[in-house]
């Protein structure tokens, strides 16, 4: 769908399913569609933000208690739970503590999407701690780290170039839990690593240089024996050039490095 943020309308519908939850009420798509000001069948696409936050923040499917009228049940684009279970889901969502979860798109205005914000990471950096202020929420605030790092890293891993985005993941050099409001949306405290290096990256067996070159803590295999895609992976890389954005003010900064190496031993 073009031209709508749904987004923004999702930020609008939450709190309204929110508050059907507590009254554990099933309200249908016509009745919450004049809230954001869409027609019944376009409702999907302004809950759907909210049916992916649930799914990948572990929360039950919020979004299955808004039901077509006459059939009763989440209607098209509702992938959430089993249409011949609903009740269960219906039950999970009306027994969870919602006032826990902030609203995840809150802050999300008209314009704001988790492109548009990636899009501003990159390119106004002195903006970095206002987007932040807007999506607290990890879940979202990583969505759009990886997003920005996708753009800076022209969607390939810094070590070994894999170009999958479902394997790609934004890795943070000093972690989230540890990382200032400003450091977690910072492009100099990411890199774009594919699953397998920034597991290898997080355990500290694999890092770059200050100069951009790719570090193996065993070098020479002598630490056990290697495959042949180990080999590839990790001594293969040694030495060699990683793939960083050719904007300098988007690559690892000294300071995000030097905690690495820090915490690593290196
Ligand atoms: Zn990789």
């Amino acid at each position: 769908m073009e031209g709508r943020n749904w987004f923004h309308a999702a930020g609008i519908l939450w709190p309204l399913l929110v508050e059907a939850a507590s009254r554990r009420e099933t309200p249908t798509y016509g009745q919450l569609s004049p809230s954001v000001q869409t027609n019944p069948l376009s409702m999907r696409w302004a809950l759907d933000p909210i049916q992916r936050y649930c799914i990948e923040s572990d929360l039950p499917p919020l979004s299955s208690i808004v039901v077509g009228a006459k059939s009763g049940l989440p209607g098209t684009g509702f992938i959430g739970w089993g249409l011949d279970d609903i009740d269960t889901a219906h039950q999970l969502v009306f027994d969870y503590d919602w006032s826990q979860v902030p609203n995840p798109y809150e802050a999300f205005g008209v314009s704001d999407t988790p492109d548009s914000l990636a899009q501003s990471l990159i390119e106004q950096p002195e903006k970095r701690e206002e987007i932040y202020a807007k999506v607290k929420v990890r879940g979202i605030a990583q969505t759009i780290f990886k997003r920005a790092l996708v753009l800076a890293y022209g969607q390939q891993c810094a070590m070994c170039r894999l170009s999958f985005y479902q394997a790609l993941d934004a890795a943070h050099i000093i972690p989230w839990s540890l990382a200032t409001p400003s450091q977690r949306l910072d492009p100099q405290n990411g890199m774009l690593l594919c699953t397998s290096h920034h597991r290898l990256f997080d355990c500290g067996f694999i890092t770059v240089t200050h100069d951009g070159l790719i570090r193996y803590c065993d070098p020479d295999m002598t630490d056990g024996h290697y495959s042949t895609a180990d080999k590839n992976m990790t001594a293969s890389r040694h030495g060699k050039k990683a793939h960083l954005p050719s904007d300098p003010t988007l690559r690892p900064s000294r300071e995000a490095l030097e905690h690495h190496y820090q915490r690593h031993g290196w």
